[in-house]
């Protein structure tokens, strides 16, 4: 298991040049996270993206993603520069012909930006909604699907990181193939740490660097059916996210289109081979679900309810509802949380009242139990109380 590292890595360099103060905290948030030493090492080396040895981190990169994905020949890996939004984009605007018709599965504020997406882009859009705090119901999507002919891919979240909730991406997968649609799945908050099933089908897959397989920011990739993008041509709205371009760009030179994060693609080759000796996915899984029971016990043992309940809730980011008393205010509890070494993250509920802890990131259960304990200690301080919840036990 890796262990949990709370100082990031200082470079040597002129003081006056650094900021006042460096963090010195873990993040349990959904990334950026708290990443190995090791990952952030491998940063500190300069690179020419032109250059043979950096071709063969690339390619080393995409080998490696193709087997977490599980996906034999007839797939292929491109990773995109920019955030996970970035690459989100790449697919949809790629891999959604123009006259094409998506229909986006949203429960939260990432399938939601997947329809500003596509409708910023120009292409025929729909939503089947449903609450935050409900999943997609797989014979929904088979009537939409059967009542318009238009519609020719589908999207879906697999980890809503809005609020945590695991969605059924491989019942969703199987009623979207029996209706002779296309699939599209942003899996950023679980790739690399949830399964999908082998059988289920696909056109593309999307995740980022910073999330599960805990590499820093910079970068996103797709896992591609070949014979899907292979029709993509001139789809892309726009030159730089154009999914395609990059993919024989990168087939035929064994580099990125334009300049990459070299850095960061180097310190993530480092990420995954930590993956690996880790014991690969079901490892990974293992220790998030591991921080993910240490976080909820806690916050149980305090009062504090989580708003999924246990079948639903991902161990990725759980979010809680805020505890009552007049003084509550989520930056206090978050000033609190910080000063005892802890940073989380904001609710993003329309509805209710919350705060969210992540529980994914080069950290252990241990590192969950030492930021109840910082918990307990601020909402004692602040004079806050648990949400009085009946059904509770
Ligand atoms: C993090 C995340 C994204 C991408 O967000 P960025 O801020 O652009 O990196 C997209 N979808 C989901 C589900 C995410 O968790």
């Amino acid at each position: 298991m890796t262990t949990p590292m709370t100082t990031p890595m200082m470079p040597s360099t002129d003081p006056a040049v650094l900021p006042e103060t460096t963090p010195d905290y873990v993040l349990l948030t959904p990334g950026p996270l708290t990443t190995a030493p090791q990952t952030r090492a491998a940063a500190t080396v300069d690179w020419g993206s032109w250059d043979g040895d950096f071709r063969a981190v690339t390619r080393e990169v995409c080998d490696r993603l193709l087997a977490i994905a599980d996906r034999g020949p007839g797939y292929a890996c491109v990773p995109m520069q920019g955030s996970g939004t970035f690459i989100v984009e790449a697919m949809v605007g790629t891999l959604v012909p123009r006259d094409g018709k998506l229909l986006v599965l949203s429960n939260g504020a990432y399938g939601d930006r997947m329809v500003a997406t596509a409708r910023r882009m120009g292409r025929a859009v729909d939503v089947l909604r449903t609450d935050e705090d409900v999943p997609p119901d797989p014979q929904a999507v088979a009537d939409r699907l059967r009542d318009d002919a238009a519609i020719t891919h589908v999207a879906v979240v697999q980890c809503e990181t809005t609020t945590g909730i695991l969605n059924p991406v491989d019942a969703v997968a199987q009623v979207v193939q029996a209706a002779g649609r296309r699939l599209l799945v942003d899996a950023m908050s679980a790739f690399g740490a949830l399964p999908l099933a082998a059988a289920t089908r696909y056109d593309a897959i999307v995740a980022s660097s910073n999330k599960c397989l805990e590499g820093l920011p910079g970068f996103g990739f797709a896992v591609v059916r070949e014979d899907a993008l292979r029709v993509c041509e001139g789809n892309a709205h726009s030159l730089s996210l154009d999914l395609y371009d990059q993919w024989l760009y990168l087939q035929r030179t064994g580099q990125w289109r334009f300049t990459p994060p070299t850095h960061v693609v180097a310190a993530f080759l480092q990420a995954l081979r930590l993956f690996e000796a880790e014991g690969g996915r079901p490892a990974r899984e293992a220790r998030y679900r591991a921080n993910c029971a240490a976080l909820v016990d806690g916050l149980r043992r305090l009062g504090l309810q989580p708003l999924l309940a246990a079948e639903i809730q991902a161990p990725i980011i759980v979010t809680v509802h805020a505890p009552v008393g007049p003084g509550y205010d989520f930056s206090a509890l978050y000033a609190g949380l910080k000063a005892r070494g802890f940073v989380i993250y904001p609710g993003k509920l329309t509805r209710a009242e919350t705060f969210r802890v992540g529980c994914i990131g080069a950290i252990g259960p241990e590192a969950l139990e030492r930021f109840v304990d910082a918990l307990a200690d601020v909402l004692q301080q602040q004079g806050l109380a648990p949400r009085h919840d009946p059904s509770a036990a």
